[in-house]
């Protein structure tokens, strides 16, 4: 049923720029909505500490509280392992019509390295999150080409830099929402 969003990602933590950017996503696609799908362990990042799944699960569901367009999926932290994007999307596809896989720019001029990237292709659309800060690349491969870019409201925050300023104890407020920012200190998250 439906056409749905699947944006996957560490999500360590979810953050505005996250959030402001799918829904301007879901607009320009007409997507039903967006599922958040956390990953167990990132195949870009394996070597990388972050909070528990757990953690990172619990802070998407309180900055999605209450917004009908936005859902979760616990598919790829209940799997467990390397959350490789195309059994997630192998998994979706046998519940909603028509998917369209939501990435960041960067990550489309290294898409050729991921697990199956032509049955990833056959399963979704590739949307692909450009923003005014986005370099212009000279790459050009089939996914490039079989991808859509969409031009979306360019919120400059990153999880890394969020992590940064807790650990640093510098204010944390208006990057995340104010349940995501209190769940963070309330479990010493990042310190
Ligand atoms: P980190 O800094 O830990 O790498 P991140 O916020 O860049 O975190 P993820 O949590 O893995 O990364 O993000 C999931 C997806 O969201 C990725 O495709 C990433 O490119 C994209 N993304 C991250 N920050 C933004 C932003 N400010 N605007 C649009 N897309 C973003």
């Amino acid at each position: 049923m439906g056409k749905v969003g699947i944006f996957g990602g560490t999500f360590d933590p979810i953050h505005n720029g996250h959030l402001i950017t799918t829904q301007s996503v879901r607009e320009l696609r007409n997507l039903d909505k967006i599922i958040f799908v956390p990953s167990f362990v990132s195949p870009h990042k394996p070597n990388i500490k972050s909070a528990s799944p757990k953690h990172r699960l619990n802070m998407i569901k309180l900055a999605i509280e209450g917004v009908d367009f936005f859902d979760y999926s616990e598919y790829e932290i209940d799997k467990g392992g390397i959350s490789y994007t195309v059994d997630t999307l192998q998994e979706f596809k046998k519940r909603y019509d028509e998917l369209e896989f939501i990435i960041g720019y960067d990550n489309i001029f290294t898409f050729h390295t991921w697990k199956n990237p032509d049955e990833i292709l056959e399963l979704a659309k590739i949307i692909v999150l450009k923003r005014k800060s986005s370099i212009p690349r000279s790459f050009i491969d089939k996914f490039v080409k079989a991808a859509t870019f969409v031009q979306t409201r360019g919120i400059e925050i990153s999880a890394t830099d969020i992590r940064e300023r807790v650990k640093k104890g510098m204010p944390i407020n208006f990057l995340v929402p104010e349940k995501v920012k209190e769940y963070i200190y309330k479990n010493n998250l990042y310190g």
